[in-house]
């Protein structure tokens, strides 16, 4: 297949995208390389694909349908489906920049489904997001849920995307489903998400801050697991003669404490967290947890990775690409396997 993907720099988007040229699909990346977080991380999500014969990269905006239009015009013949990853990823920041959120999550969404509709590409998998499940929804969520009392900018962004996804479906039949990740990580990740920060700081000796009382949690999902999931939903819209519109969890299905996740995070790395504890956070949601048994009877999707595992994965490839940096502040680089303490 000759498949456009949108986000293709970012870290579900590379890992995405080397799975799908791994295969032989021929792919073609479109990344502004947002400021959200460094350029230079991003090249280096880039590094490996950027020598594959099948992949290609567009720089361009979203919000800039000329850019988009060059995208469809760098892939060279009738791209056969749309994956759209890009976005501005944030829960917290999106409460200061609203404008911007709803600018690229919303505007940008729809550029891409007119993009797709002018080009006639009838087939799309669109990044949705837990966050969608607000006040009133029941966990664990379930995507029947109406999902109608989102509890930050970025929630009601994601939200209407998948409304505006609906829309398209219904008025111009395109295939549209929509993919509700929860907490993705693993090696890449987003450095402003929590595994992330903590480790950082922890290996560092550094305070971390902790919102509440330590008792939210969350379903995590490590990235390889989400990976196969997309790659099910890409192949279900690719083989349809008919557009369906579709919306699915994909989550780990387990949850972790907050607590939980920090003992875990100091057991790998042998140390003892320093913790700052704030008021909970407006936005924030207290729980997230996927029922994903949709997505397991349609798509085959089986999360395998447990957090106990995954968190010992994260952590050792942290200190793979960090080890000289902790050298040079004198620090002593984690030696792993460690025992990692039961989840709570
Ligand atoms: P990411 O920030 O690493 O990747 C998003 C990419 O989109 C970035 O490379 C960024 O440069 C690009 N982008 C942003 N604005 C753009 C624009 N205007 N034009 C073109 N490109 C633009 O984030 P990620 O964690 O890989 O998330 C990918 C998708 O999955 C996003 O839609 C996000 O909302 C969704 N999601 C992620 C998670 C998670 O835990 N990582 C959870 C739920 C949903």
């Amino acid at each position: 297949m000759k498949i456009l993907l949108t986000g293709a720099a970012g870290f579900i988007g590379s890992h995405l995208a080397e799975r799908l040229c791994a295969r032989g699909d021929d792919v073609v990346g479109f990344d502004n390389f947002d400021a959200f977080y460094p350029r230079v991380v991003k090249e280096r999500n880039l590094a490996g694909l950027r020598a594959r014969p099948n992949f290609a990269l567009v720089e361009g905006d979203l919000t800039a349908p000329g850019d988009l239009e060059r995208a469809f015009t760098a892939a060279g013949g009738k791209v056969d489906l749309v994956v759209h990853l890009a976005a501005l990823a944030g829960v917290r920041p999106s409460l200061a920049q609203p404008v911007r959120y709803a600018d690229v999550n919303v505007t940008g969404t729809v550029n891409v489904f007119d993009a797709c509709r002018k080009r006639d590409v009838g087939k799309v998998v669109f990044a949705s997001s837990s966050s969608v499940y607000g006040a009133d929804s029941v966990v664990p969520f379930r995507e029947d849920d109406r999902c109608a009392r989102p509890l930050s900018p970025y929630a009601a962004t994601k939200r209407a995307g998948e409304m505006m996804a609906h829309a398209e479906h219904h008025v111009h039949g395109t295939g549209i489903t929509c993919l509700r990740f929860f907490t993705v990580y693993g090696p890449r990740q987003r450095p402003d998400l929590a595994i992330h920060k903590f480790t950082r700081s922890i290996a560092m000796g550094k305070q971390i801050e902790l919102f509440g009382d330590g008792s939210t949690s969350r379903d995590y999902t490590w990235i390889d697991d989400i990976i196969d999931g997309v790659v099910a939903s890409v192949d279900q819209v690719a083989r349809e003669s008919r557009g369906h519109f579709r919306v699915y969890n994909l989550g780990g299905s387990k949850t972790t404490t907050l607590r939980g996740l920090v003992d875990m995070i100091a057991a790998a790395l042998g140390k003892t967290p320093l913790v700052a504890w704030k008021a909970e956070q407006p936005g924030d949601m207290k729980h997230t947890h996927a029922d994903v048994s949709l997505a397991g009877r349609e798509l085959g999707y089986a999360p395998k990775v447990e957090i106990s595992q995954g968190i010992e994965r994260f952590v050792r490839w942290w200190c793979s690409e960090h080890g000289p940096e902790l050298k040079a502040l004198g620090l002593k680089v984690p030696t792993l396997p460690y025992h990692a303490p039961e989840p709570r």
